[in-house]
């Protein structure tokens, strides 16, 4: 009999003090309106880089960015970004993460006493450690958390989305071989298995950018990455070229999109960088406990139309049915069909945003059209099927709106 209250005592007291961490846990990843994990199928297509190049491009344009490399078997990041001399301080059972401006930087890099050391742990290990990166770590508050998530799809990446809680969205970086396209189907299914919307894919040394006049030509083929999201309906955001600036600028711990913003290669990662942080998140069902425009929880969502149902073009639409919902209550408030204004560059923008769109779902709509709507703080979702619009909204409501590829990507 003692044995058992014994037994329930400890039993209970680790719970309680797991529960403790939970809440800790939780506290912290609050403070974080968005949670992107850059995801591969493998090591060494350039995910790390993606993640590098997209947390300080986000940084740049005035956000407060986390940079989390979870990648504990090859932590590059300290070198892609100069620190391979930084330690972390902490203090209080707080880590303090390196800041770069407004980014801040977390690494297994920074905790290891040689750059040299091989991590060899096991599994609880590591996944303890992951925990305390997320949990201990004195992020503060932040737009973006960027988690450069270790490749595959086994139990390490597992952990770390089952951790992150809600993730709003997953990048999934590949090369463009079809050999890849195995890596990037298991992405993407690893994902959909856990509820994390698919961003869009991104294809990676994408043919060979010259350093002398820019051309690109292909080398290793090109196109897988672009065919496997239009077979899995994902978005396809976008190839970068090979260019060994970037190798150049990884090894000098600069970042390329910095250090090199004219080569033709950063042009496309803006390009990228623009269409996820454009993207609602794939799936991109309202999200509980986001903060929505109105304190009431009610939005105004834009669906351009075209004969009656969601216009595949945005370009091409002839009304708008401009329509209010109550989020948490999953109900749609009114519904008025406006004329659409000339389709005059930057109108539309404008013209939505004064009658109070917060977010629009499109069937397909160029990036800088996506892009002066970010501006504006108007949520655009691509990919939506040419459905009624309460058909529509009421399937984004529910979170079972299925997106499909942006179809104008011009
Ligand atoms: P991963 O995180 O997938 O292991 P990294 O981002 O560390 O891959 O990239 C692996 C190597 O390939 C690095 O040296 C990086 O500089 C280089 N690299 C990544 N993308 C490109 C590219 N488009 N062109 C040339 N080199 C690249």
């Amino acid at each position: 009999m003692k044995e058992k209250e014994s037994a329930e005592k400890t039993f209970s007291c680790r719970s309680e003090e797991e529960l403790e961490e939970e809440r800790k846990l939780e506290q912290r990843l609050s403070r974080i309106r968005r949670k992107i994990v850059v995801l591969s199928g493998k090591g060494g297509v350039g995910k790390s880089t993606v993640a590098v190049n997209l947390a300080v491009a986000l940084m740049k344009s005035g956000k407060r960015v986390g940079l989390l490399d979870v990648d504990i078997h090859g932590p590059s990041i300290p070198t892609m970004l100069g620190l391979e001399q930084e330690s972390v301080q902490g203090s209080e059972g707080e880590i303090f993460p390196v800041a770069l401006g407004n980014l801040k930087i977390l690494s297994m890099g920074f905790f290891l006493a040689d750059r040299d050391d091989a991590v060899i742990w096991r599994g609880p290990m590591k996944m303890g450690v992951i925990k305390q990166f997320l949990k201990d770590v004195a992020w503060g508050d932040l737009d973006y958390l960027i988690v450069d998530s270790p490749p595959g799809t086994g139990d390490e990446p597992l952990s770390v989305i089952q951790l992150l809680g809600k993730v709003d969205g997953a990048v999934i970086v590949t090369t463009p071989q079809k050999v890849a396209a195995v890596d990037v189907r298991k992405s993407i299914s690893f994902c959909r298995r856990l509820g994390v919307p698919v961003i869009g894919v991104i294809e990676n040394m994408s043919g060979f950018a010259c350093p002398h006049c820019g051309k690109v030509t292909p080398v290793l083929s090109s196109g897988g990455g672009r065919e496997i999201a239009r077979d899995m309906k994902v978005p396809f955001l976008g190839a970068i070229p090979m260019d060994p600036k970037i190798v150049e600028s990884g090894d000098r711990g600069l970042a390329f999109i910095d250090a090199f913003a004219d080569a033709p290669a950063a042009e496309s990662m803006r390009e990228i960088i623009s269409r996820v942080e454009a993207a609602d998140g794939g799936g991109g069902s309202p999200v509980e406990g986001e903060k929505t425009a109105k304190e009431d929880g009610k939005m105004r969502v834009a669906i351009p139309l075209a004969d009656g149902r969601l216009a595949m073009h945005f370009g091409h639409c002839e009304r708008f049915a401009i329509i209010d919902v109550d989020v948490k209550g999953k109900k749609i408030l009114m519904r008025e069909d406006v004329n659409a204004p000339p389709h005059e560059p930057g109108l539309l923008p404008r013209w939505l945003g004064e009658r109070g769109a917060e977010l629009i779902i499109a069937g397909g709509m160029g990036s800088r059209a996506q892009g002066l709507f970010a501006e504006r703080g108007i949520r655009v979702m691509t990919g939506a099927p040419a459905d009624t619009p309460e058909k529509v909204v009421h399937a984004w409501l529910d979170g079972t709106l299925v997106q499909g590829e942006n179809v104008c990507d011009h």
